[in-house]
């Protein structure tokens, strides 16, 4: 029995070689956006840009070189713009078009060699591959202009492991189960990977001291975090019913939450995290469309109690492995790789991206395109899998020894901070949502 592939089959490899590279991480099945600008280029304007192996196919030039002609006007223009907003406002459906397009205008077909249409498909390849940009030429910029940012506690094991610190003998609160936890953050703060953090200064209250302090933070952290891009968002007094939430998001990206404990322990109490978070927040280049997470989606954690209605879910959890990296000023001056500090996954998460998104409009609140929520640091159950220096180093009391016989409590000027993730299945090509990276300056 012969198998058609149909039009809806995402198969095959790429005529771009490095594409089919699975160390690279950039197949034809993921294409994930980004803003970028060339560095060889003359003029430096930004453009939305797609990764295939080790090179970003350039929006702006494909849509000017006529290869986008069969898709409506406003889907060409929204790829000619900087960031990716316009073409969220397009919806679901636009997105799916172009990913198709790119999809077939990137991919390998044999069929296409035959001698009348020979020439038409050499033809269709120089346009393309005119409008490429190798990786390692491009300097990248905030794919999107987030309007809003809001910060979930989705993982039960970090929420359990900070209570232990703070409350040994009843470590998680009684609303953890039933109401997703999270705070409004700074969008204004959110910067590129690769942006320097400064270490900020704060109030906070050293142990036995009378008063409190003016200083800079002696307890910066870094928090692992995946960040979900609102695509189309609802009108103020809509919620969005969990059942269709999973329709409003676009993609995902990698986000460090970027931590000083002694200002945010000091000041979170009643209202919450406030100049502890958002001195800045670093958010990955690429966003991984969730078309292309499809074939990594994996059961939920059961639920028990079962949550309220409104929240009962009915997507999946997204099997996404995800590690930390930590390079300090005297690894790098002795040419040491990083080091590896911890590793977990997404679908160890209490919460889903539906639910969150469920919850976070079940009061009428209005998401808007662009708007990011992210899952709250990701731990996992076991050592080796905590998301944070606070916790992995029990708030300080336990410091990480380094390789070179440096420790750590939390980070110190010079440490480059570095998130990787990517989704990998067998027979599956493996898909890379690339770095999150941050080194911390010394305070002014
Ligand atoms: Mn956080």
């Amino acid at each position: 029995m012969t198998s058609l592939v149909t039009e809806d089959s995402w198969e095959g490899k790429s005529w771009v070689e490095s594409a089919n590279d699975a160390t690279l991480g950039f197949p034809l099945q993921s294409l994930p956006y980004c803003s970028f600008v060339s560095t060889s280029a003359l003029d430096a304007t930004a453009h939305l840009g797609v990764g295939i192996g080790s090179f970003i196919l350039d929006l702006y030039e494909l849509a000017h070189a006529g290869a986008l002609n069969s898709l409506p006007a406003a889907i060409r223009a929204a790829c000619s713009a900087p960031q990716l907003n316009p073409l969220l406002r397009c919806g679901p459906p636009a997105w799916s078009a172009l990913r198709r397009l790119l999809f077939d205008l990137l991919k390998d077909d044999p069929t296409s060699d035959q001698r009348d249409e020979g020439n038409a498909a050499a033809d269709h390849r120089r346009i393309v591959a005119a409008s490429m940009v190798p990786m390692v030429r491009a300097r990248f910029l905030r794919p999107v202009a987030v309007a809003n940012y809001t910060d979930f506690y989705a993982s039960i094991h970090h929420a359990t492991n900070i209570g232990k610190l703070f409350r040994p003998d009843a470590p998680l609160l009684p609303n953890y189960q039933w109401v997703p936890i999270g705070y409004h953050g700074r969008a204004s703060s959110l910067v590129v990977s690769g942006t320097e953090i400064r270490r900020p200064h704060g109030q906070f209250k050293l142990p036995g001291a009378p008063t409190p302090t003016f200083a800079p933070t002696l307890q910066l952290d870094y928090e692992l975090e995946v960040a979900a891009i609102i695509g189309t968002g609802n009108p103020l007094g809509t919620p969005i019913p969990i059942s269709e939430a999973e329709s409003h998001l676009f993609g995902l990206s990698l986000l460090n939450d970027w931590s000083a404990r002694d200002i945010q322990v000091w000041e979170a109490q009643p209202l919450g995290p406030f100049l502890g978070k958002s001195f800045a927040t670093s958010l990955s280049p690429w966003v991984i469309p969730m078309d292309a997470l499809r074939p990594y989606r994996t059961p939920l954690a059961p639920h028990d109690p079962a949550p309220l209605p409104y929240l009962a879910e009915t997507s999946s959890a997204i099997d996404l492995s995800l590690e930390v990296l930590l390079s300090t000023t005297r690894m790098r001056e002795a040419s040491l790789p990083p080091i590896s500090l911890s590793k977990s996954n997404l679908s160890d998460l209490h919460w889903s991206f539906a639910q969150m998104i469920a919850h976070h409009t079940s009061n009428g609140c209005n998401l808007v395109e662009g708007d990011i929520l992210a899952t709250g640091t990701v731990s996992g159950a076991i050592p080796g899998s905590q998301g944070c220096l606070l916790e992995i180093t029990q708030r300080g009391q336990h410091p990480i020894h380094l390789p070179n016989g440096e420790t750590r409590t939390f980070l110190e000027d010079g440490d480059e901070v570095i998130f990787r993730g990517h989704c990998a299945r067998p027979g599956l090509p493996t898909i890379t949502f690339g770095e999150c990276r941050g080194t911390i300056l010394p305070a002014i």
